[in-house]
């Protein structure tokens, strides 16, 4: 989809004068790539219009770039369609320091237990003190299910295999946990295959007993339209205050599901994208178009290396820093040590083009790729505060410096320049070529 919107584009880009006649053109690409990924037709109806309207308005104010107000447009018209209109932060930063209770609901297969644990294990790194509460007496196994994917993320857990009344086990399991001083309780609830009475019923019960904080909806994000009535089913019978889509590994079809649940009102705060622990990420709707155009998404990055820092500060450090224009040694010194700190570094360089597949990072080759990043930073610890700080790549180039930082480092200097080139690509991509231009900085600066 994203390369299909991306396409056309391009055609804006390259048209040599852009008359109704290109930007019909253009559109026409746009909303069949949109309805092809299953979109809504009257959400993409809308995209068009307002996009339409965003251009010939532009006709009328004189000496600006039309290119960039369209291409703007359609970012900001797929973001909003994304969007819920709800501050998603609210859900998302929890507060320390008082029980967090929240349910999962959603149907059997949508991910729910897979979730409950991925959800835990994101706050469990932000510092705080998740347990989970296996409320699922439908689903023979589940309590097991839930034990090991909680072991596995060393999270605390509660459940029974004797109580049959889900409702009672929620409420015992909240109750200890909150005991226990647990900051974040997280009840795990079972499903149907079908939107039945008997599991809203229940949903309703289980919600009566714990009174929780958020109830967050799970939804498979593959099954296109059909989400939309399921949301709604879902949200007319429990408070639901947020969604996570699951499986949206490929995003192929993921239109459908996005759309529609935008068109519910609920914000998607998360979206799984695997079945393993760590394929979880935060869901915003610029950094997902932004990404879904493949336009690499900083502050995703940003985000993800955070999360294995407890403290906001750093990223905010990072932004500053970036946001005074300087990608410096020092900078990708500390964005390499924190990736170390977070395991699978191919996750993390995945997020921004240019890094994945680069002399950093060769997907499939984690390993090698974890060696050469520890070979990077032995080679800049040899590096001098001056050379770290530096703002000027050029001078690090200087050949007494590849020498002696070679020595120190006790390598061949070739891995010295290998390190420089690759500092001066990321630093071309984030920076724009030569500190100023069409770098990431610059793009998100402007938006
Ligand atoms: P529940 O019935 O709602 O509790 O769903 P489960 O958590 O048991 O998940 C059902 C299946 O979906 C399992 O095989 C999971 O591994 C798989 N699953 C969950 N989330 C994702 C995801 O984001 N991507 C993929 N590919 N599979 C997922
Ligand atoms: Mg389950």
């Amino acid at each position: 989809l994203g390369q299909k919107i991306s396409q056309a584009l391009s055609m804006i880009q390259n048209a040599e004068s852009i008359d109704e006649k290109v930007l019909d053109a253009c559109l026409k690409e746009i909303v069949t790539a949109l309805l092809q990924a299953d979109v809504n037709v009257r959400l993409v109806g809308k995209l068009r219009d307002n996009v339409k309207t965003r251009a010939n308005n532009a006709d009328k104010g004189a000496g600006l770039n039309k290119r960039k107000i369209i291409e703007k447009a359609v970012v900001d018209e797929l973001s909003s369609m994304l969007s819920s209109g709800v501050d998603e932060k609210k859900l998302v930063d929890l507060k320390k320091g008082q029980p967090n209770v929240i349910m999962f609901v959603g149907l059997q297969g949508a991910g729910k237990t897979t979730t409950c644990t991925k959800y835990g294990a994101f706050y469990k790194k932000k510092g705080f003190k998740p347990a989970l509460v296996c409320a699922d007496t439908f689903r023979a196994g589940a309590f097991d299910q839930l034990k090991q994917n909680a072991t596995k993320m060393q999270i605390p857990f509660y459940g029974s295999y004797t109580e049959t009344d889900p409702a009672v086990i929620a409420a015992k399991g909240v109750e200890e946990f909150k005991k226990a001083n647990h900051d974040l309780i997280i009840v795990d609830t079972s499903g149907r295959h079908k939107q039945e009475d008997s599991l809203f019923e229940e949903m309703r019960q289980v919600s009566a007993m714990t009174k929780p904080d958020l109830i967050i909806f799970v939804m498979d994000g593959s099954i296109g339209q059909a989400a939309e009535d399921q949301a709604k089913a879902f949200k007319d019978t429990v408070e639901v205050g947020a969604v996570i889509l699951t499986k949206m590994d490929g995003h192929a079809k993921g239109g459908g599901a996005l759309s529609a649940v935008a068109a519910t009102k609920s914000p998607i705060v998360f979206i799984g994208t695997g079945e393993h622990m760590d394929e979880f990420e935060r869901f915003e709707p610029k950094a997902f178009v932004g990404r879904l155009l493949g336009r690499g998404d900083w502050r995703g990055f940003v985000d993800k290396i955070s999360e294995a820092v407890p403290e906001d500060a750093m990223k905010e450090e990072l932004m500053d820093s970036l946001s005074k224009g300087n990608f410096t040694m020092r900078i990708l010194y500390e964005q390499l040590a924190n990736i170390q700190k977070m395991g699978p570094v191919g996750q993390v360089m995945g997020m921004i083009p240019g890094l994945s597949n680069s002399g950093l990072f060769t997907k499939g080759k984690e390993k090698e790729s974890a060696a050469r990043i520890k070979m990077f930073m032995t080679i800049m610890d040899s590096m001098t505060d001056k050379e770290l700080d530096c703002p000027n790549p050029k001078v690090l180039q200087e050949q007494s410096r590849v020498m002696r930082v070679a020595r120190g480092a006790g390598c061949n200097p070739y891995c010295v320049l290998e390190l420089l080139e690759e500092y001066k690509r990321i630093r071309a991509l984030i920076m724009g070529p030569g500190g100023k231009g069409k770098g990431f900085m610059q793009q998100m600066s402007k938006q």
